[in-house]
């Protein structure tokens, strides 16, 4: 039995364990999954991405019926709803979603409704930026195509474009699947990224930006990745190290550079860096130190807007400081491109790679 399988049923997750539970064996593809139907190879036809759906609970087909998906499995049988025209893959007995919520259109991680205060933030400049979001999304699409003629790339956390994501969406050889927990018109399939509903080998190459401190447990999250990917597909990752907690009551995780390459040791790193420096980190520091003064909403919003305003010009100090090595203790995001591997990376090599300024 995996760590995996080892988590009490019982237990709700966001998509599941807390830290402390990181240790899991990632289960790695067997020639039977390479050479099953669902799995592409750099000369197959694609199908249509929807042939490789599957039911979270069972892992067995879905078929689409008149207003939902119904498992093939007789013994499950699992009837999963239809919203905006995308199916709610979500495993009820292990997700903290449910499927109703999804029905009624309900709003859970984000809005899609602008407030006034929204309308009015996304004039004014921000404290962020990621200098090397187009370039890190370049290199993952060399990579992919130098491998495969036509790439089918799972998005997580798809419901809000991603940096650099642009240079994929309108390539001929490139096939996007966008899901996510939240609706959006991007959305494609609603899933829980700790159950992902989808075949082994299903996928070239997946794409998961700012969405792993968010989930409840992110070392199985990766091992969803890792499983739905082909042989030699490629993953491109970026999480935040130092950042104070967004997206309300949804934040748990933070990685080091060698704590995110320890996530991803099943995958042989191809690129990795900064890709938000310590002046962002900073930056956001300032204007949650200044935040932790305010109970209102009226004077956090004040506070926080006359801080971007004052501040952003500090940001820029980043496109420099992101090529210092000491930056790596200091920054606020790091980016990692991996393809999948057999051979996990151990530990004593892992301590190898710091690139500090100790
Ligand atoms: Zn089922």
């Amino acid at each position: 039995m995996s760590t995996l399988e080892s988590v009490p049923s019982t237990q709700p997750w966001l998509p599941v364990a807390l830290p402390g539970q990181a240790e899991l064996s990632v289960p790695l593809p067997s020639a039977a999954d390479a050479a099953s139907p669902a799995a592409p190879t750099a000369n197959a036809t694609q199908g249509p991405w929807r042939d490789s759906l599957r039911c979270p609970k069972c892992h067995q087909p879905v078929r689409p019926a008149s207003d939902s998906f119904i498992c093939q499995n007789q013994t499950c049988g699992q009837q999963y709803p239809i919203s905006r025209g995308g199916p709610v893959l979500i495993n009820e007995d292990k997700s903290v979603f449910t499927l109703a919520e999804f029905l009624d259109n309900q709003q859970n991680v984000f809005s899609e409704t602008r407030s006034w205060r929204s309308r009015i933030s996304g004039l004014l400049p921000d404290l962020d930026l990621n200098p090397v979001g187009d370039a890190y999304m370049q290199k993952f699409k060399q990579q992919l195509l130098s491998r495969f003629d036509h790439a089918r790339i799972l998005v997580v956390g798809g419901s809000i474009e991603g940096a650099g994501l642009a240079c994929l969406a309108n390539d001929p050889r490139i096939e996007l699947v966008e899901t996510d927990v939240t609706l959006s018109d991007k959305t494609q399939v609603i899933c829980d990224a700790h159950d992902l509903p989808f075949a082994d080998a299903a996928f070239h190459g997946v794409i998961v930006q700012a969405v792993l401190e968010h989930v409840l447990d992110p070392w199985r999250v990766v091992s969803e990745l890792h499983r739905v990917l082909c042989p030699d597909g490629i993953v491109l990752a970026d999480t935040p190290f130092i950042a104070q907690v967004h997206c309300r009551q949804y934040d748990f995780h933070r990685f080091t550079r060698l704590g995110h390459r320890r996530l991803f040791r099943h995958f042989q790193e191809l690129d990795s860096g900064i890709s938000g420096g310590p002046a962002v980190a900073t930056l956001w520091t300032l204007r949650y130190f200044a935040l932790s003064f305010c109970r209102r909403n009226w004077s956090r919003a004040a506070a926080s807007l006359t801080l971007r305003c004052l501040l952003f010009p500090l940001k820029y100090l980043d496109l420099w400081l992101i090529h210092h090595a000491p930056s790596n203790d200091a920054a606020m995001a790091f980016y990692f491109i991996g393809a999948k591997s057999e051979s996990p990376l151990s530990d004593q090599d892992l301590l190898s790679q710091y690139q500090g300024g100790f």
